[in-house]
């Protein structure tokens, strides 16, 4: 074997070394369980493909909804855990509201398409019922003395009436609700979802748990993944 040879081969260990260690550590960053797949049709699309009616039937399942408790619950089993072993943290953790805590389907099962003036007028009525998985677990987090914030795809302009809402639900005694801006016009939920994280822990806190329905929820820096809860949801997706 002569010089350049040895070379090589060393240059094909370090690479395939390099390639071993990195690799697990770069698709643990960018991989969210349940958020694989990258296109997300618009909601006329989802619409056309399959009708509200079948969604809305699918998500009274047995099957959906027992996928829906199991997450729920392996936050819980994860958030004990992690008390456990870090008890003088400040934890913190973030949910979102639509189809995480609030069941909405009576809006759509009454106007099948998402509509934004109609929304917002569902929105004030603070009609919304709780889920039962996901309130059970906002109040075990309270009993906990878990530091509990929503953040919420909904406006400002709609803080009073949801803060009604979940009043309603007994869900009171909350440590911080974001909404988003009146004006805020990206496609996206995420990156406010984002700032509003990092804005929970500049205070100090730890986020141990971010729960919500969607990707944006989830998605755009917290790294490790093991904190990111995706619930299921049978009736839309969106960006
Ligand atoms: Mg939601």
């Amino acid at each position: 074997m002569n010089v350049h040879q040895t070379h090589n081969r060393l240059f094909m260990m370090l690479g395939l070394f390099a390639f071993t260690v990195m690799m697990p550590l770069y698709a643990r960053a960018e991989t969210i369980a349940g958020c694989e797949a990258d296109t997300i049709l618009t909601l006329s699309q989802q619409q056309a493909k399959t009708p509200i009616e079948t969604r809305l039937s699918e998500s009274l399942t047995l099957g959906f909804r027992q996928q829906f408790a199991d997450v729920v619950s392996q936050a819980k089993q994860d958030l004990r855990r992690k008390a456990f072993w870090r008890w003088n943290r400040k934890m913190a953790v973030v949910l979102d509201l639509d189809e995480t805590l609030m069941d909405n389907r009576a809006y759509f099962a009454r106007h099948k398409v998402y509509e934004p003036d109609r929304w917002h007028q569902w929105v004030l009525k603070a009609e919304a019922s709780a889920i039962p998985e996901t309130l059970d677990f906002v109040k075990w987090l309270d009993r906990k003395d878990f530091k509990i914030y929503f953040i919420s795809g909904r406006k400002e302009k709609e803080r009073a009436a949801t803060l009604a809402n979940l009043k309603a639900m007994g869900v009171s005694e909350v440590d911080g609700v974001y909404l988003k801006p009146d004006d805020y016009d990206k496609a996206s939920a995420a990156n406010f979802k984002v700032a509003a994280r990092k804005e929970i822990e500049a205070k100090g806190y730890d986020i141990t748990v971010v729960m919500g329905d969607q990707c944006s929820d989830l998605r755009g820096g917290y790294g490790s993944g093991d904190e990111l809860y995706k619930l299921p949801n049978a009736i839309y997706t969106i960006p």
